[in-house]
């Protein structure tokens, strides 16, 4: 009994010893460093690539196998990406046919109509670690390799691989012809290896979304017709042999292609896009990255490409100052894919948009520089801290470099997440990006829960606070993959306040928010306020009593398990602590109920109320007013 007992303190011990190590004092990350060399046909679209992988395990673990996501075999008939276009109620507008009526509609894939000549394809023709052929096998968009030689802890393996692609027809972030004509959008075009991190190999299946990357060094040289301007990730090495408005070109080496060599420092992608017919300008950031535009000579959109170019520099000024400072030396924005897609030093926009929409859209794909791409959470699983943190600083930006003025521009996220919340199709902000019942409820859940998630933190510990907590979170992380954990970490260290709780019940379940005034009692000089906690989301609460004069008063009621206050400086009283359990809270004002007009729950609007008809109470005090 002894033996087992001690046993059992020693398994204990060393349990802990373990999780101590994972969770606090070692945080680590892979490395993949890049070196690629691309022979681009731009009449077939397919391309030759020469990949040389320098793989840095930097984890605890052995390696025995690693996997690549070769996304572009998601554009053929029967892919999972197809399947799922074919099950999904709401498949994405841009990749179906309607061939039934706008009354009764019927999807039909379009993936699913592709010919040989017209998929996507990311084909392996061979693969060797230092030097040894390897065994793999692959499945959908994914590549499974078994290593030759495991990667010890703190081991440094070379790849080497072979292989050829296509570019689909079908524009879904990459592709070919994209309808405003720009010829080839390369996003997800290379083997890239998975991510390995604390939580194992993220070898998902491309889907619909998301994304994760190694972070590592980038140096990519593609050949390609001599006549197409490329912009995308990376700082152009040879700009005397390319000329294209990157500088004057000095030898014609006669040549019907040119090679372009890119070099990109720590980023976890590498995304390009060329056409032959693109205007390329530049614009210097003052204290900032020189900013590159490259859009198609359209006469009908190619003054709202100029009248950006200004505004975005506004917008990367706005936020390295919100955020941290922009790190890279140039940022690109790039017409070519089918929306707008964020990727490393640039973005991928549509540009056959309203001038106010081509800022919107710039504003929201260079927002995400900062949100997924340098602070970089695994988006597959942490959708709403990419989309959602996005949203809520592209909005915030908008406000200000717009001169909008709202007084919560985030409203709309609000209207949208509390819209989903009431409609019974809301499934928890910890669902996988692609398992979403619905495409619908996974984009509110991402972009506007996501951004109500920032906003109401700003009400729970103070705007100052969110303020810190946002450039804090960026010192810390960036760089990274910070996860749930290191927002709400970093919120508490900045405050002062417990917030798992906030994490936990809007992070992880579907409980929703719902107070309301329940009683208001005139007892002589006095007034007696009973509030009611209706859902089982627990807020501290911000409360205004408006008086017949036209003053007021502000109140604030904390939350018991928040161990703290929000600063309120003076700009509202605090009244004692709601501990959760309790569904009713009573106090009393010193002034006679006859001069109340009105009481407010959330004035400002920034606590996600499920039902806001029950949190303002007016009082028909005509006769008093008289008096
Ligand atoms: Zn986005």
């Amino acid at each position: 009994m002894k033996i087992l007992l001690s046993k059992t303190l020693y398994l204990c011990a060393f349990l802990w010893y373990n999780f101590g190590i994972s969770q606090n004092n070692t945080y680590w990350q892979q490395q993949a460093d890049y070196k690629m060399i691309i022979d681009m046909n731009v009449e077939t679209f397919q391309y030759k690539g020469n990949q040389h992988l320098t793989y840095t395990n930097n984890s605890p673990d052995t390696l025995t196998r690693v996997y690549y996501h070769l996304y572009l075999n998601a554009f053929q008939p029967g892919s999972n990406m197809d399947v799922r276009l074919q099950q999904i109620k709401d498949p994405d507008k841009r990749m179906v046919n309607n061939i039934g009526t706008n009354d009764n509609p019927i999807y039909e894939s379009r993936i699913s109509q592709l010919s040989p000549n017209e998929i996507g394809y990311l084909n392996v023709t061979s693969l060797t670690q230092n030097g040894v052929p390897l065994i793999y096998n692959i499945v959908d968009t994914v590549l499974e390799v078994d290593l030759a030689t495991p990667i010890q802890p703190g081991e440094q393996t070379t790849f080497d691989m072979v292989f050829n692609a296509q570019l689909p027809v079908q524009i879904r972030r990459n592709g070919r012809n994209n309808r405003e004509g720009v010829a080839i959008s390369m996003a997800q075009w290379y083997p890239k290896i998975a991510e390995y991190d604390f939580e194992g190999w993220h070898a998902d299946a491309y889907i619909a979304r998301e994304f994760h990357g190694v972070w590592g060094n980038f140096d990519v040289k593609i050949s390609i017709d001599k006549d197409y301007i490329i912009g995308g990730t990376g700082y152009l090495q040879n700009p005397e042999d390319i000329g294209h408005g990157y500088g004057s070109k000095t030898n014609n080496t006669g040549n019907d292609k040119l090679t372009w060599h890119f070099k990109a420092p720590m980023v976890h992608d590498f995304t390009w896009a060329a056409d032959p017919n693109y205007i390329h300008d530049k614009l210097q950031v003052k204290n900032g990255p020189l900013l590159h535009f490259f859009y198609k000579n359209n006469p009908e959109t190619k003054d709202n490409w100029k009248a950006l170019q200004p505004v975005a520099a506004e917008l990367m000024f706005y936020f390295s100052d919100a955020i941290g400072a922009y790190p890279y030396k140039q940022y690109s924005i790039i017409q070519g894919g089918d929306g707008g897609m964020e990727y490393g030093m640039c973005t991928l926009i549509t540009g056959g948009r309203s001038l106010r929409g081509l800022i919107g859209v710039t504003s929201h794909e260079m927002a995400h520089s900062w949100f997924q791409f340098l602070l970089a959470t695994n988006e597959s699983k942490h959708e709403w801290m990419d989309e959602g943190f996005t949203s809520y600083i592209s909005t915030s930006a908008m406000n200000d470099v717009m001169k909008l003025n709202r007084k919560n521009p985030h409203l709309s996220s609000y209207n949208r997440y509390i819209a989903l919340a009431n409609s019974g199709d809301e499934q928890p902000l910890t669902t996988h990006a692609d398992r979403y019942n619905i495409n619908s409820a996974y984009s509110t859940s991402a972009y506007s829960k996501g951004a109500v998630f920032l906003a109401q933190l700003g009400y729970i510990i103070g705007k100052d606070n969110l303020t810190k907590t946002i450039k804090k979170y960026f010192t810390d992380f960036a760089f990274k993959h910070p996860t749930p954990n290191a927002i709400i970490r970093t919120a508490e260290k900045v405050s002062g306040l417990e917030l798992d709780w906030y994490l936990t019940d809007f992070g992880q379940t579907t409980n929703t928010i719902d107070y309301s005034i329940k009683t208001v009692n005139g007892l002589n000089e006095m007034t007696e306020i009973t509030l009611e906690r209706k859902q089982l989301m627990p807020m501290p609460i911000d409360l205004t009593v408006n008086y017949l004069d036209g003053s007021s008063d502000n109140f604030y009621i904390p939350l018991e398990m928040m161990r703290g206050e929000k600063p309120v400086n003076g700009r509202a009283i605090a009244l004692a602590d709601w501990p959760w359990v309790n569904p009713y809270y009573t106090f009393s004002i010193d002034v006679k109920k006859d001069f109340i007009a009105s009481i407010v729950i959330d004035p400002s609007e920034h606590m996600a109320d499920t039902n806001k008809s029950d949190n303002t109470i007016s009082f028909d005090q005509s006769e008093n007013k008289k008096q």
